[in-house]
């Protein structure tokens, strides 16, 4: 069993930035006297002081801080972290200087034992003894592992959030044997094949969407050549842009997500134990890339994609390995013949293998990965699956809050 932490982030209302501020405030009040008093100590009497002393004086000294008791240790611990990093730095780097930086403002911790989660999805924030809760509205369901939130603020966006971070248990124990190939591409920005399945993710959607982006941020920048910086009309058009980029940058995870779950539904359904992801760095060779723009935006993309097949498929015990060899889509997964296809169909012309294109490259790296030439069959011909905003896993319930699930097992 390994456990791994999902963060999720709940904004909060406007309404309720000031009173959110002097939260921040507090925290910040006392880093900072955490920061003043080891550099005190260390420049007086030229020692480090350590963690137990500092939560022992801080505690003390911020007792009518309104603040749970373990907020205050956190904001310590969270000081002796950044020190520890600057110890290990400084190996290499003599020239380093100390974290003596004071924050006005600083992230607000509770640990778990200040957190409850009630029934309706309110999370309860424990102030301390005799102090008034803070409740915080949230979309979390009973019974999730909750190790940590944090108040932070997003200067960008002015806006205050919530981080819950909840844990999960990753299943070792593999649900099925089965090996998938996952081929990452442009067309189609994942195609999973098994020795008798394929799966093919459309592309349109995606592409109409980065094509989009890149068309109208190249517009944008070249409005913002023609006005003054720092204008109004500058900066209203700052603004428009990054909204712009918000919404299609949400626009273009909820396409990944979507995709990347059906992937892991699909697999579960499939009784796959094992993808296999073709290594990124032979994509390159593949795609015709007309500009170095589009190339960043795919190495990007195959990134993410691969990241999100990795988190999702870990929670449910899906093994997910990276083929570290190249392979090709044009390569027999037979018998190894070369060969170039214009049609949707491969076919070999040496042993007569015949399947569609898109699928060949995902066959190859089941090939790399178990070191096995395939015996392929009779070929189901490919499922497409295309994106739309209601897109579901194809296992029902699949969730990331049901990450345990007997079901899986049976069919
Ligand atoms: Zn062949």
């Amino acid at each position: 069993m390994s456990r791994h932490i999902k963060v999720y982030k709940f904004p909060v209302p406007y309404t309720h930035n000031s009173q959110y501020k002097e939260l921040m405030q507090l925290a910040g009040r006392i880093y900072s006297k955490t920061v003043s008093i080891i550099k005190k100590t260390h420049k007086r009497k030229g020692f480090w002081l350590s963690i137990n002393t500092t939560q022992k004086y801080i505690l003390r000294w911020a007792q009518d801080i309104p603040l749970h008791s373990q907020t205050k240790q956190a904001l310590v611990e969270k000081y002796f972290e950044a020190l520890k990093g600057y110890f290990k730095a400084r190996k290499t780097n003599s020239d380093l200087k100390p974290p003596f930086r004071t924050p006005k403002y600083f992230v607000v911790i509770w640990k778990n034992q200040a957190v409850r989660l009630l029934k309706d999805g309110t999370l309860r924030l424990s102030m301390g003894n005799g102090r008034n809760p803070l409740y915080v509205l949230t979309t979390l369901p009973q019974g999730v592992d909750i190790r940590r939130v944090e108040l932070v603020y997003d200067r960008k966006q002015d806006q205050y959030f919530f981080s819950v971070a909840v844990a999960f248990e990753s299943k070792t124990e593999q649900l099925g044997n089965k090996v998938a190939g996952v081929d990452l591409g442009v067309i189609h920005p994942i195609v999973a094949s098994t020795e008798d399945q394929t799966i093919l993710y459309n592309g349109g959607e995606l592409n109409a969407k980065l094509q989009y982006r890149n068309k109208k941020h190249a517009e944008f920048q070249r409005k913002l050549s023609k006005k003054k910086p720092g204008s109004r009309r500058y900066r209203k058009l700052v603004k428009a842009k990054r909204m712009f980029l918000k919404k299609t940058q949400n626009q273009i995870n909820d396409i990944l997500h979507k995709y990347t779950t059906h992937l892991v539904g699909w697999c579960l359904s499939q009784g796959i134990g094992t993808i296999a992801v073709g290594d990124l760095r032979g994509i390159r060779d593949r795609v015709d890339y007309n500009s170095t723009a589009n190339q960043k935006i795919h190495q990007w993309l195959f990134r993410k994609v691969s990241d999100l097949i990795k988190a999702k498929a870990e929670t449910v015990g899906v093994k997910v390995v990276f083929a570290r060899e190249s392979y090709t889509s044009q390569t027999c997964p037979v018998c190894g013949a070369k060969h170039k296809t214009s049609t949707r169909n491969f076919k070999c012309p040496d042993c007569g293998f015949m399947g569609h294109r898109d699928a060949v490259g995902a066959f190859n790296i089941i090939k790399k990965y178990t070191g096995e030439s395939l015996v392929v069959g009779s070929l189901a011909y490919p499922v497409g699956v295309r994106y739309s905003s209601h897109l579901c896993c194809p296992v029902s319930m699949w969730s990331p809050w049901k990450p345990t699930i007997e079901w899986a097992r049976t069919s």
